[in-house]
């Protein structure tokens, strides 16, 4: 349930309701607006009937949350969630590049490509210290080592660091080093990190997973958000389908259908649908068109020495011309054109015989 309250409504009316709430025994989740603040009501829809909800001090409106996920809709939040993290903005009319190797593999390779991602206008870095990867035999990362390389490009270029954490068990040691807490596509439901996460205070960037629903990637979103972290930032790396000349599939329309569904910030990952170098700019300028908050994107100096993902690495000629041409871009706002239909006089226009 979500309470909207009066435009105007009083500091002293929005805590009234806020405290009987409570004292009915739901939590309660504060989105304040521009415009009007929204209250929302944690717990199943059963548990509030016969509570004289609309009679509460300043309340406009109440509204059924029919989604499953509820701190992340944007039913509950209906304005654009913005992080700031480390200064960098990102959500809302902010665009945030993240660019960096797929793994970190040398000091002297991480400084460079930070270097290269900061001379050509990106927010942040990218790096894994913790690789997922699909055969035990190949490099692993170099774990604490790598987070190690990754403060030094910070410290040379300023660059917050996003990187990927696989395991509770490498919590803390992600947490010391971390600007942005990666979670990756095979770890997208393993509940009990996303729980843990939740507890965190660091921004944490929620890939969807190998083959799932867009239900089911803000199902985990609201798993990190019930336990208290909201900076979530939802990222689109592609799904498995049935197509096997690309490496996962992304639906760039995902971008207009979920800034309709939640608040969240919505970021595409190009490299690791593409594959392939040759094919990850025009899916990153796709998902830029569509209206996407932001691009993770792998860049190397020598992809053939690569140590994970070279064949979709961006040589860093490839990231300056991408960038280039996005700053040439004028994305497409959905929320321009909901505005611009709710200003239609008829759906149908008939042309008489
Ligand atoms: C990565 O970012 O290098 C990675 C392993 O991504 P994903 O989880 O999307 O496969
Ligand atoms: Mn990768």
């Amino acid at each position: 349930m979500v309470l909207v309250m009066k435009v105007g409504a009083s500091e002293e009316d929005i805590n009234k309701t806020i405290k009987q709430i409570k004292e009915w025994g739901h939590s309660v989740s504060m989105a304040p607006g521009e415009k009007q603040v929204v209250i929302g009501i944690i717990g199943e829809k059963t548990d509030l009937s016969g509570r004289p909800l609309s009679t509460l001090p300043g309340v406009a409106k109440v509204l059924e949350v029919s989604a499953p996920f509820k701190r992340a809709s944007r039913q509950f939040h209906p304005e654009d969630s913005v992080f700031d993290i480390e200064g960098v903005k990102v959500g809302g009319k902010n665009s945030v590049i993240i660019a960096g190797p797929c793994s970190v593999d040398t000091v002297e390779n991480v400084v460079y490509l930070a270097k290269v991602a900061k001379e050509n206008g990106a927010h942040m870095l990218r790096g894994g210290a913790y690789k997922p990867r699909t055969s035990p035999y190949s490099f692993q990362g170099h774990g604490e080592e790598g987070l190690k390389m990754m403060l030094e490009a910070k410290k040379e270029t300023g660059l917050p660091i996003v990187t990927e954490l696989m395991s509770v068990r490498d919590i803390d040691v992600v947490y010391k080093y971390a600007d942005v807490i990666q979670i990756g596509a095979r770890n997208m439901q393993n509940f009990p990190l996303l729980k843990e996460i939740g507890k965190l205070d660091k921004p944490v960037i929620l890939k969807n997973g190998i083959a799932s629903t867009v239900k089911e990637h803000l199902m985990s979103a609201e798993y990190i958000m019930s336990g208290g972290n909201e900076k979530v930032i939802l990222c689109l790396r592609g799904t498995r389908t049935y197509e096997p000349s690309i490496r996962n599939t992304i639906d760039v329309t995902l971008v207009p259908v979920m800034q309709k569904m939640t608040h969240l910030p919505i970021i595409i990952d190009p490299s690791h649908a593409a594959g392939k170098r040759e094919f990850v700019s025009s899916l990153a300028y796709a998902g830029m068109a569509v209206g996407a908050d932001g691009l993770i994107v792998e860049i190397h100096n020598c992809p053939k020495e690569a140590l994970s993902d070279g064949d979709q690495a961006l040589l860093p000629r490839d990231f300056e011309y991408l960038m280039k041409k996005l700053k040439e871009l004028k994305p497409w706002s959905q929320k321009e054109w909901w505005e611009f239909d709710k200003q239609k006089e008829t759906d149908c226009i008939k042309v008489n015989k």
